[in-house]
């Protein structure tokens, strides 16, 4: 599958005059089919923003979603039903995503009548398939969001999910509130799922570790923008960009081997709202030179393996 997503625009930061901020700017993702694309990157750097454009939470209103050439805004009728029901979203938090007063066999009703997935008579047998494939007993039917733990909760959002048999599975910080041994269990419940039925996923998270364990490619994001995007243990040994670089320095358990550090990003994250010239990572790149400030970085190959968006040819020789 591809995205390619020229611009989305957010003008609701609370607190802030009302202005347009660019929270993606020009993300172009192709996935094969069955292949798990991490997504990792600061918290603002749009990775939620990605995730909600992708499945059409937030409408890009200056550009556009382009989805196997077709701009999704353009879709109508059942052409849009139908980008709906392939791309779904599971959420971090599914107290907030499930109707507390709906019970499971209510809320996967609702996700099979919506799409008409099956008849009136086929739903109850298909509720049964759907909790035996997220592995929950047959008598959670008929319960509600808060009589199940937080892991059985991430359950039926993924029952949710795929009861109308998506292609796409797109989960943001899916795990990260849970507890780490729970956290295994959906994890492994969903790479499980995704083999059975060749599902691509795009795994929005900030924990590392996790993203290196379940992802075939990974993309880095900065301040709206893929900055690098490489397979896994390509970008994780040797990334091609400064910013990834202080990223994976920032989580020093992921290769305690590793002492050496390099220079770590400067500063904090900038606000969107007055994003940098050049290269948006400059103010804080151990690297940066003259041409950084002016001119903008486009993504280039490094290899077969990897992409990122930097003026140096190979960072890790630079002097700082
Ligand atoms: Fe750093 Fe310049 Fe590369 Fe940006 S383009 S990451 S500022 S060296
Ligand atoms: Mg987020």
């Amino acid at each position: 599958v591809r995205f390619d997503i020229k611009r989305t625009l957010l003008d609701r930061l609370t607190g802030q005059p009302a202005r347009a901020i660019h929270a993606l700017n020009g993300v172009r993702l192709e996935i094969p089919r069955g292949e798990t694309l991490g997504v990792v990157g600061e918290s603002g750097c749009g990775k939620s923003t990605l995730a909600r454009t992708i499945v059409g939470l937030i409408e890009a209103n200056d550009g556009r979603v382009m989805f196997e050439g077709r701009d999704v805004a353009g879709l109508k009728g059942g052409a849009r039903r139908a980008y709906n029901r392939r791309v779904q979203m599971i959420f971090q938090d599914p107290y907030g995503s499930l109707n507390p007063q709906m019970s499971v066999r209510q809320v996967l009703t609702e996700a099979l009548s919506v799409h008409k997935m099956r008849s009136k008579a086929e739903i109850p047998g298909r509720i049964a398939e759907l909790l035996d494939l997220v592995r929950l007993p047959q008598d959670a039917a008929d319960k509600r969001p808060h009589e199940f733990s937080g892991g059985q909760r991430q359950r039926i959002g993924i029952a949710r999910a795929l009861a109308v048999e998506p292609e796409i599975l797109v989960a943001d910080e899916l795990v990260s509130a849970l507890d780490v041994s729970v956290q295994a269990q959906v994890v492994n419940l969903l790479l499980d799922l995704q083999q059975r039925f060749k599902l691509t996923v795009i795994f929005v998270a900030h924990d590392l570790r996790l993203v290196r364990h379940i992802s075939d490619r990974v993309a880095v994001m900065y301040l709206g923008e893929i900055v690098e995007i490489g397979e896994t243990e390509a970008l994780f040994t040797a990334p091609r960009h400064p910013y990834t670089r202080t990223l994976l320095d920032a989580a020093p358990d992921l290769d305690p081997t590793r002492r050496t550090r390099v220079a770590s990003a400067k500063g904090e994250l900038p606000s969107p709202l007055s994003l940098p010239s050049g290269c948006r990572f400059h103010p804080r790149c151990p690297y940066v030179f003259d041409r950084c400030r002016e001119e903008h970085p486009i993504l280039k190959a490094h290899g077969a393996r990897q992409l990122a968006a930097c003026h140096l040819e190979d960072f890790s020789k630079a002097g700082v």
